[in-house]
């Protein structure tokens, strides 16, 4: 089925069929370096150059780096790495930073036109003087400065004369508007802080909406997408541009996406990061880009994800069931597949002659065409999941224990015929006789069995780290909870298995390989691997609970 326009979409196709700006779309994606990208960027990323995209347009990537303190180049590196992994490359990068003599000079204007004015007032009596949603504020006494004497002040500003809060600009718009942002908001703060761009040369610093859209005029974005949040600051940026006659962007908001059993704001993201309650931002348990990739996810997937969430005006929660939808999808279709047994136990086959070593073939992708086969080396000497033999079975047990019969992947059947207990009554060995007539692909022996387990041969058997991920958190929504939301952490977020065996295939597996290991999940080598010590993290269980939800339903 053919997918209608979403609203910008929508837009964007009537501005251009009407020559607005005569055809053009610009876009701009324009992140705070002040930590890593996360999934719900990645709903920003996708829509800002995915619209630019579809009508031929291009899109910007712009650093929104106007707050000294907590901004960083180790962000801005991160960032474009982000941005390029999942697939996207911007017309130019640019640095609200560049245009900071630009925005001062438009700030020039507004004063010199009385549209602006430096206020002397704490930040404690502004905010008390500016009323409520139902109470008009107050003006400021020094709201009635004069030109001369704003111009003077502002410049003494700039050159280092006042400390850190002494003094404000504010934008002279209505200290009565209905609209809270509208009620004479701040332009520029002092903040003597080192710029991780331009060093120690400005002391002043514009705020949010005095450089947004500003930058955004500057660079002539047509279309400049945000996040709902922002709806409310748009009468404001519309008031700047139309009192300093400058390029006319225009504001469009779309809600932003939240996914559940996560957090969101990099403000949180930090804390988990700097409290040492994760290992790093790229942590796979994170919801970061770096964390995805980290863990397995592709970009195809996660673009997928955007366009299956699409664009809407109404804020919602989306399940992390559909993100593990979209990379399960992906690598059913790409994965190679490989056997590694978790919690292994001794295999013996003793009809099967000792000292006898026969390669088998293991198909690497069945859902996918011409991706061949493995080597599978097979002897009398096997390792299989714990889990997967009982001494006494129950009804419908279709595993093995005494007397039953199992196939092994791409190999044989075998019966068990007993086993061996330690003191402790640990298993330690299982006993079998293998069928010879009944080896993969070539199976005469007309035995039919329902189980089939996987297996790795003993000798051949390289020891590997497993890392099984949960969900970070124990509540769908840990920001809305009583208390702090790091009061939710799940406690069992990582659980290591570090004698797990892998087939001997995967000796040569590296950094960000995917596989997955039949019966039991997506998996992907991890870039603290070392020669002889393979990491795998869980990208995903097998498991779609999704899949069957959305089953006729359509997304
Ligand atoms: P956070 O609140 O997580 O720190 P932010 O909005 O401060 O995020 P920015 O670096 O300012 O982060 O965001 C860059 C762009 O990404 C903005 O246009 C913002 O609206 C958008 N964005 C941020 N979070 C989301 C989200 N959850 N869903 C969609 N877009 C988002
Ligand atoms: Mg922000």
């Amino acid at each position: 089925m053919e997918k209608g326009l979403n609203f910008l979409e929508e837009i964007v196709a009537e501005d251009v069929k009407n020559g607005k700006h005569g055809g053009r779309v610009l876009t701009r994606f324009p992140p705070e370096p002040n930590g890593y990208l996360h999934i719900g960027h990645s709903k920003s990323i996708c829509l800002n150059f995915g619209l630019a995209k579809q009508f031929g347009g291009k899109t910007n990537l712009r650093f929104d780096d106007t707050n000294p303190v907590t901004e960083d180049t180790e962000y801005v590196d991160s960032i474009k790495e982000d941005i390029k992994w999942l697939g996207f490359d911007w017309a130019n990068e640019f640095y609200a930073s560049d245009y900071f003599e630009q925005i001062y000079d438009f700030a020039c204007t507004l004063i010199k036109n009385g549209f602006a004015y430096v206020d002397d007032s704490s930040a404690e009596e502004i905010a008390a003087m500016k009323g409520t949603p139902t109470e008009p504020g107050k003006d400021s006494p020094y709201r009635n400065r004069s030109v001369e004497e704003n111009l003077g002040l502002f410049t003494r500003m700039r050159n280092g004369e006042f400390k850190d809060g002494e003094k404000v600009l504010r934008a002279k718009v209505d200290m009565a508007s209905p609209n809270m942002h509208l009620r004479d908001p701040l332009m520029y703060r002092i903040k003597h802080a080192h710029h991780h761009r331009t060093g120690d040369k400005w002391c002043i610093y514009p705020m949010y909406d005095f450089a947004h859209g500003q930058s955004d005029s500057i660079e002539q974005i047509t279309h400049s997408i945000c996040t709902l949040e922002f709806e409310v600051h748009r009468p404001l940026y519309e008031w700047f541009i139309e009192k300093l006659g400058i390029f006319p962007s225009h504001q469009y908001e779309f809600a932003r996406l939240n996914l559940n059993y996560t957090v969101m704001s990099k403000r949180k993201l930090l804390q988990l990061v700097n409290e040492k309650h994760v290992d790093g931002w790229d942590d796979p348990r994170m919801p970061t880009i770096s964390a995805l990739r980290r863990r397995g996810y592709t970009p195809e997937s996660i673009r997928e994800f955007a366009d299956r969430v699409g664009v809407a005006r109404r804020e919602n929660i989306i399940d992390v069931g559909l993100l593990e939808f979209c990379i399960r999808e992906d690598l059913n279709k790409n994965a190679l597949r490989a056997m590694v047994v978790m919690d292994p136990v001794k295999l013996i086959i003793d009809n099967y002659p000792a000292g006898q070593t026969e390669i088998l073939k293991g198909e690497n992708n069945p859902e996918k065409e011409d991706t061949g086969f493995r080597d599978l080396p097979f002897s009398r000497e096997l390792w299989i999941e714990r889990e997967d033999f009982k001494e006494v079975p129950e009804k419908k047990y279709f595993r093995l224990a005494p007397g039953l019969m199992v196939r092994l992947k791409s190999a044989y059947i075998i019966k068990c015929e007993s086993f061996e207990k330690d003191a402790s009554g640990k298993i330690t060995v299982i006993h079998c006789t293998y069928i010879p007539e009944s080896k993969s692909g070539n199976d005469t022996s007309g035995i039919n069995v329902k189980g089939t387990l996987h297996w790795v041969e003993a000798h051949h058997a390289i020891p590997v780290e497993v890392r099984l991920y949960e969900r970070l958190f124990k509540v769908e929504d840990p920001s809305s909870e009583e208390g702090n939301f790091k009061d939710y952490i799940n406690p069992n977020s990582l659980e290591i298995i570090s004698s797990a065996m892998a087939e001997p295939s995967l000796k040569t597996a590296s950094t960000g390989d995917k596989f997955q290991f039949l019966r039991k999940g997506y998996f992907c080598v991890d870039k603290n691997s070392i020669p002889g010590k393979l990491i795998f993290n869980r990208t995903v269980t097998l498991k779609d609970t999704w899949a069957k939800e959305m089953k006729g339903r359509l997304i």
